[in-house]
């Protein structure tokens, strides 16, 4: 008897924790809607990279360094028909939120849209290296600073207060596109490319630059890259972002498995490579 009442205390015990370390997981296209709660498990290297590695700092600045040279070139040819601007994401390409991700897992809890809300609320983001520098310099050579965001209409406020309070240059409403019903960003480009020639596209993400690009289905996109891949560097800037992004998506093989099981069976071993 007492053998069975031990039994039952152990199974009882096994499944309260089994219940405790069920993981839920939603992937969708865009960074606001990947919802993994794994965070603690498989974001901490990536936000300390962003957060605490000289080496992040170094890619930024090469990026922003990189689109000077790229905007000064694509200045030289561009038609005079209408003015010239550079179009730009604003996370994680000018603006820094790893301190979301790190809140993330210091509370072990993932991405909802309220939690979202509440950090960009608290208008906190700061500039990502080279970027406020990069933009001051577009401002120099009169050329129109333009942001196509996937933050909603409802952060549109906290947002360019942030970034005012951050120092950016040329915080006109006006050219902020924020997300109103669906995350893809071509619509708002074209609304964009009406009124200006686009000499510039910078983002972490490909979906900031088209979203054929974006497009994941084959070879985790890889192809759709090789065939532009002279337009990085000259029209394309692209920031680094190892905390999230629509490129999660095509590593989500089976919705029966965790994301963090998904992501460990997507790892390239040498026993594939070397066969
Ligand atoms: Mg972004």
């Amino acid at each position: 008897m007492k053998n069975l009442s031990y039994l039952l205390v152990l199974f009882v015990a096994l499944s309260l924790w089994s219940c405790n370390n069920e993981k839920k997981e939603v992937i969708s296209d865009n960074k606001q809607e990947t919802v993994v709660n794994e965070t603690s498990e498989y974001l901490i290297n990536a936000t300390l990279w962003v957060q605490r590695s000289a080496e992040y700092r170094a890619c930024c600045y090469q990026s922003f360094n990189f689109a000077k040279l790229a905007l000064d070139s694509n200045l030289k040819t561009v038609k005079k028909d209408k003015p010239s601007a550079v179009v730009l994401d604003i996370d994680e390409t000018v603006m820094d939120n790893s301190y979301f991700e790190a809140y993330l897992v210091q509370n072990d809890t993932s991405y909802t849209k309220e939690n979202w809300k509440e950090w960009s609320d608290k208008q906190c983001a700061t500039a990502t290296p080279g970027a406020i520098e990069f933009l001051e310099y577009a401002k120099s050579k009169n050329v129109e600073i333009v942001y196509i965001t996937n933050r909603r209409e409802n952060e549109s406020e906290a947002t360019i207060a942030n970034m005012e309070k951050a120092g950016f240059p040329e915080v006109k409403a006006e050219n902020f596109y924020f997300r109103t019903d669906e995350s893809s960003k071509d619509a708002r480009r074209a609304m964009v490319a009406e009124k200006y020639n686009i000499i510039l596209l910078v983002g972490d993400n490909l979906a900031d630059f088209d979203s054929m690009l974006d497009d994941r289905s084959v070879n985790d996109g890889f192809d759709n890259v090789d065939n532009l891949k002279d337009q990085f560097g000259s029209l394309f800037i692209v920031l680094p972002n190892p905390m999230y992004g629509n490129w999660e998506k095509s590593l989500m093989k089976d919705e029966n498995k965790t994301a963090l099981q998904n992501k460990i069976e997507a790892l390239i071993g040498y026993d594939e490579i070397c066969k």
